[in-house]
């Protein structure tokens, strides 16, 4: 039998609400379910305002837009983390700069932020790698200070926080993902949450092709019509419905997601030991999501054979992002080897393993078992 890295979850009501959404006549966006998972978001993860749309990436584009990014602006962000994050903003004009991790936590090393601003540095973006909140208090601290916008892209972090405040509420905005690979998801989704209230109607005008429709159908114009800049950013209400079942599950979701982890943390910290891996670190002051369980092996070559070794038992494990600044884009950005080693090394050495909601117990032994019985070290 095989263990898959990750298995989209159904937590019951999915097909009910998609039939309710569908009986109930409006499957646009914005529907019935559409604001039923706003809501849900904006007192969950305590935002002013909480936008669905149709991914991650597409917030995080709404975002570069709200920012009025231009050309030769340059927007900083980690070396480890998804394209999207810097590519919402590239495709703008922007230039990216990017910096390297922290070796503990795997995000942005905000004891290198600082040195990599310029004036013209436009927007610093973070990552909240595996759900594991940066360390917030300097970075807000830096950014305030030379007065730059903070964009979290919150797509591993929902429903964590750092010293006791939820991921998502500290930029001026965040963005989220409901991508099949996330912890509650709709297949492709994603949401952008807004903090600093000054976006917010230009955030519902840019989602909806640039008009004013949703001023419009609150009755605050007389007519609808083009004002800005926009594009097509809202999911059908069928997404919304399936999604809105995951969000109600939450903390189902969540449990099952917490002893996964916490298992894996338990159960190879003596392996890890004394075979020189390290396992995640979690600051004292962060209440992680429960993203990703991820191992540092020693080495490129004893990673490579971890995975083929738990291939051959039908376990699937795998790496992560390769370093945005040696990626064919990065270079013609003026990335070179050796630029920023921590991404380097831990995109080398980085293994994730199976972790999804419904892992059970019998195969997650199995995964445990036979990392245990790895020998290929070299
Ligand atoms: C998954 C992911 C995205 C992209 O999400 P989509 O919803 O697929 O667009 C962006 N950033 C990070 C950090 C991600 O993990």
């Amino acid at each position: 039998m095989q263990i898959p890295f990750n298995r989209p979850c159904f937590t019951g009501n999915e097909l009910k609400y998609i039939a309710e959404a569908v009986e109930r006549g409006h499957i646009s966006g914005d529907g019935y379910f559409s604001k039923k998972c706003h809501a849900f978001l904006e007192e969950a993860v305590g935002v002013p305002k909480a936008l669905l749309t149709t991914s991650c990436t597409h917030a995080l584009e709404m975002s570069a837009l709200l920012l009025d990014i231009q050309p030769g602006d340059e927007v900083i962000c980690p070396d480890f983390t998804f394209v999207s994050t810097i590519n919402a903003f590239v495709l703008r004009g922007a230039r990216p700069v990017f910096v390297d991790i922290r070796p503990d936590t795997l995000n942005l090393d905000e004891k290198q932020l600082e040195a990599a601003i310029t004036p013209r540095t436009k927007a610093i973006l973070v990552v909240h790698y595996g759900g594991i909140g940066c360390e917030m208090d300097t970075i807000m601290d830096i950014a305030s200070r030379h007065a730059i916008p903070v964009v979290e892209d919150n797509a591993h972090g929902l429903f964590a926080n750092y010293k006791g405040r939820n991921l998502g509420t500290f930029g001026v905005m965040a963005t989220q993902s409901f991508h099949e690979t996330k912890n509650f998801q709709c297949g492709e989704g994603g949401a952008l949450l807004v903090n600093d209230p000054q976006y917010i109607e230009r955030a519902e005008i840019i989602r909806e092709k640039g008009t004013n429709r949703s001023r419009f159908f609150r009755g605050q114009v007389d007519k609808y019509t083009w004002v800005d800049v926009g594009s097509s950013y809202l999911p059908s209400d069928v997404l919304a419905a399936f999604l809105y079942a995951q969000l109600e599950a939450r903390d189902e979701i969540q449990t099952k997601r917490r002893h996964i982890w916490n298992r894996y943390n338990t159960d190879l910290r003596a392996w890890a030991d004394a075979h020189d891996v390290c396992l995640p670190t979690v600051p004292p002051e962060v209440e992680q999501a429960y993203h990703v369980f991820y191992i540092l092996m020693p080495s490129l070559a004893s990673r490579q054979a971890l995975i083929a070794h738990l291939k051959a038992q039908g376990i699937l494990s795998v790496f992560h992002y390769l370093p945005l600044h040696l990626s064919d884009m990065g270079q013609k950005f003026g990335g070179r080897a050796g630029d920023y080693p921590v991404t380097e090394r831990v995109s080398d050495t980085l293994l994730r393993l199976p972790l999804y909601n419904d892992l059970s117990e019998a195969d997650q032994s199995q995964v445990i078992e036979a990392i245990h019985a790895f020998e290929n070290w070299r």
